[in-house]
């Protein structure tokens, strides 16, 4: 990763760990945050990037995207899938180990890390729970937390066998390594494609009930209290949900949650508009959930926000609702819509929201970075606040245009991307 120097002069600096939010200069050198300050002089040969006017974030941290590379390089490569999370004001990704192979061995992992060396931006990939992600034996998950995993999970595929989830809890606690499972109930979801509700019905497609989430979240959440393991729940979509979180956590059990972009703008009504387009898992739900992800949010029962960015072709969203597959891209959308939907709207104030893409997800992985305090790492997001811009996926980074959100009309954006000291994106003069 880039070691290089760089003062950053003139912005409005928020930093949620240190509760800091204040005209204050940034310098980094050689890879690392060196002071915070005012007026601070650059020192010989190092640049300046002017950020009056804008706000001077830690680097955001998308914990949830889908890389695709090996196995699926056709949707996305780490190439685009790093330019594109430059794009978007993104400094680090945690990427899912639905790849093919995936990293479920240690070796694996380290192939993994390697690959992901010298990208545009920081890359922490996520191992499996379960060998081959296939849910029938557990993945060695010392030997993947040895070799660098910040978390394990089979996202895309629940792990249906309670045992072997009661035991990866275990493991996860002894390592001190949250399990982040993809908490679905096939038997309730299969052949679904959309929310079951009012619109599923009238469009006569088979639903995806809520309860297909809630059960399995309760399952998880049981054998937490048995266990004491870490829980990251990802992706969190449903009202219900939301309660479980904070009664689990009024219950003082090791949980945390995260909560993707477009589930706390979007309701299952845009699936008829948009169709495939709008089809991911789990679904967009209906407004009351929307609604609570928002409040959730607002009381801190959701800790982070991800994108859970996952590229296909155009070819395949194209298929029929049915069989197309799930998901849509997020990276270059994520911040617009962070601050349209919750600070411009006075959901969350700014300095929450930059916590819940910065400090809360640095801390539930155990991440570097999160915060500029001296001595962290020299990564920045760079945001103009006010900045209005329309969603064009034709301009995308990514290799993928599968977005929902083509058209929209933003308020907010990440203006510059700093990694390590050197700026890797940038829309300033
Ligand atoms: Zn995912």
């Amino acid at each position: 990763m880039a070691d290089a120097s760089l003062l950053i002069r003139g912005g409005r600096l928020i930093d949620p760990a240190s509760r800091l939010d204040a005209p204050l200069d940034l310098l980094i050198e050689k890879g690392l945050v060196r002071r915070v300050g005012p007026d601070l002089k650059p020192p010989p040969r190092v640049p300046v990037l002017d950020a009056a006017g804008l706000v001077v974030a830690p680097g955001f941290i998308d914990a949830h995207v889908h890389l695709r590379e090996p196995g699926f390089e056709y949707k996305e490569t780490l190439a685009t899938g790093a330019a594109a999370a430059a794009a978007g004001g993104m400094c680090a990704v945690a990427a899912m180990p639905n790849t093919n192979p995936p990293p479920d061995t240690g070796q694996r992992m380290a192939e993994a890390l390697a690959r992901a060396k010298g990208s545009l931006v920081r890359v922490y990939p996520i191992g499996c729970i379960t060998l081959g992600r296939q849910g029938g034996a557990l993945a060695p998950l010392e030997e993947l937390a040895r070799a660098g995993a910040v978390a394990f999970s089979d996202d895309g595929d629940p792990v249906a066998d309670e045992g072997l989830m009661r035991r990866a809890l275990e493991l996860g606690r002894r390592l001190g390594i949250p399990l982040a499972p993809h908490e679905e109930v096939k038997a309730l979801t299969t052949g679904g494609c959309m929310h079951e509700g009012q619109v599923s019905a009238r469009l006569g497609v088979k639903g995806m009930p809520s309860a297909g989430e809630e059960k399995m979240i309760a399952r998880d959440l049981e054998l937490v209290r048995q266990t004491g393991g870490p829980l990251h729940l990802i992706h969190i979509s449903t009202a219900g949900t939301v309660e479980l979180v904070r009664r689990a956590k009024e219950a003082g059990l090791p949980v945390t949650c995260e909560v993707l972009t477009h589930h706390f703008v979007l309701t299952d009504e845009e699936v008829e508009r948009q169709g495939a387009q709008a089809k991911m898992s789990p679904p967009l739900r209906g407004r009351a959930d929307v609604e609570a992800m928002r409040r959730g949010l607002a009381e801190g029962v959701i800790d982070t926000i991800a994108t859970d960015h996952a590229p296909h072709s155009a070819e395949e969203k194209s298929r029929p609702l049915a069989q197309a597959p799930f998901g849509i891209v997020g990276l270059e959308t994520a911040v617009g819509l962070t601050l349209t939907y919750l600070v411009h709207a006075g959901v969350l104030d700014l300095a929450a929201a930059i916590e819940k893409w910065t400090w809360a997800p640095a801390r539930i992985l155990r991440l570097p970075g999160g915060h500029l305090s001296p001595g962290g790492l020299g990564d920045a997001t760079i945001i103009d606040l006010n900045k209005e811009w329309t969603v064009d996926a034709s301009r995308f980074r990514s290799k993928s245009r599968n977005t929902p959100f083509s058209g929209y009309k933003l308020r907010g954006k990440a203006v510059a991307t700093v990694v390590g000291g050197k700026v890797v994106y940038s829309e300033l003069a």
